[in-house]
């Protein structure tokens, strides 16, 4: 056990190491001027990072769950406007039924069958927070915790987390390392990196709503989407997938060219709440899909190593959320959440790509979300 901490440590400087800016990014470092006490959690303070760029783009930042509270960007006309769902103050983020706005999820990003999952022969038990299934990593996820902020600079926040043995049922002291930057091209990237002393389930993501229209529309019905996805993983009534991967091809979910998110939403039951399965080869940095809002002439792309993503319409909110930014009222599909990931309930479904993450590997992950107008 002693042993196994050590390496847990080593492994640990070593890829925080990987994720510390790189000497000739260091030079143009300037020390952060943008970090305000948002409230506290406790004995824990809540801080709130600005990340600017020279174009005047802007992005926040808590350490409580690695939340992004806005991220602000200019419309066709240079009108700057905040493209996420948020709320108006630490209050918000913590109250019961937040749906997870802009935060870091994780251990395991989505569901896991009947809150179980059996590794080398062993049953492990997790919290069932959503039906007979677990979701977003249980009930205190990486998304409820105040984070370790190791570094901040005007451009980026490298935030750090260790998820001990046991916690909401998973095996394995877990050290996580995130890192957001955003850059000079209005791209936000998110790095993520991992090791671990037991083998565990994991799955990273970000949980950011977008509305590219910065509060001008209700929903997202004319954002157009496009999706690299031929396949995507159909689910049981509780969301879980059936382990069949199905072609998108004259159904609903083809996004392979550019569609109105409102054009076959209505036919879609429940609404947009699924795996699609990105079409790539290996596991470098691709673009994936797309967003489009005409109406601002907002274009955001996505990148990621990752194998598939989670399109979801914001089906279960229902305007009754409090505490909002602007008392805004956050309706049904009022926003569209694009969650790179591997896919739901892996851990069971030994035909999906491995999540497990084993003692002396690094999980890595990349994520770039870039901002332009069309
Ligand atoms: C899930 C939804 C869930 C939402 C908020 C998404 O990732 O797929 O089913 O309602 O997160 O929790």
């Amino acid at each position: 056990m002693k042993k196994n901490l050590v390496i847990l440590i080593a492994a640990t400087i070593l890829f925080s190491c990987k994720l510390m800016p790189k000497k000739e990014e260091k030079e143009n470092i300037k020390p952060m001027t943008g970090k305000n006490l948002y409230g506290m959690i406790g004995a824990d303070s809540v801080f709130q990072y600005t990340l600017t760029n020279k174009n005047g783009m802007v992005v926040k930042i808590l350490n409580y769950g690695g939340t992004v509270t806005d991220i602000i960007t200019p419309d066709k006309n240079g009108k700057m406007g905040d493209v996420i769902l948020g709320y108006e103050s630490l209050d918000g983020y913590l109250q019961t039924g937040n749906p997870y706005f802009g935060c870091l999820v994780g251990r395991y990003g989505n569901r896991i069958a009947n809150a179980k999952f059996t590794l080398d022969g062993k049953e492990h038990t997790l919290a069932a927070n959503n039906g007979p299934n677990t979701l977003h990593g249980g009930l205190k996820g990486f998304d409820k915790v105040v984070w370790n902020v190791k570094l901040s600079t005007d451009s980026s926040v490298l935030l750090s987390y260790l998820s001990k043995d046991g916690e909401e049922g998973y095996p394995g002291n877990l050290s996580v390392d995130v890192m957001y930057t955003l850059g000079p091209d209005n791209a936000l990237k998110i790095e993520y990196a991992a090791v671990t002393d037991k083998a565990t389930p994991l799955n990273l993501t970000n949980h950011c709503y977008f509305n590219l229209s910065a509060g001008t529309d209700s929903n997202i019905l004319d954002h157009e989407l496009m999706l690299k996805a031929d396949k995507y993983t159909p689910v049981n009534a509780t969301l879980i997938p059936t382990g069949k991967i199905d072609d998108v091809k004259g159904t609903p979910m083809d996004f392979t060219t550019p569609k109105k998110i409102g054009k076959d939403l209505a036919s879609v039951i429940g609404g947009y709440d699924h795996n699609w399965v990105l079409n790539r080869s290996g596991n470098d940095l691709e673009l994936i899909g797309s967003v489009y809002h005409a109406g601002s002439g907002r274009y955001m792309e996505v990148f990621t190593t990752q194998p598939g993503i989670q399109f979801y319409t914001g089906n279960f909110l229902d305007g009754t959320l409090k505490n909002t930014r602007d008392g805004m009222k956050y309706v049904k599909h009022a926003a569209i959440c694009l969650e790179t990931q591997h896919f739901p309930d892996s851990p069971n479904q030994p035909s999906f790509p491995n999540t497990i993450l084993k003692p002396g590997e690094t999980y890595h992950h990349t994520t770039v979300y870039k901002f332009s107008v069309h």
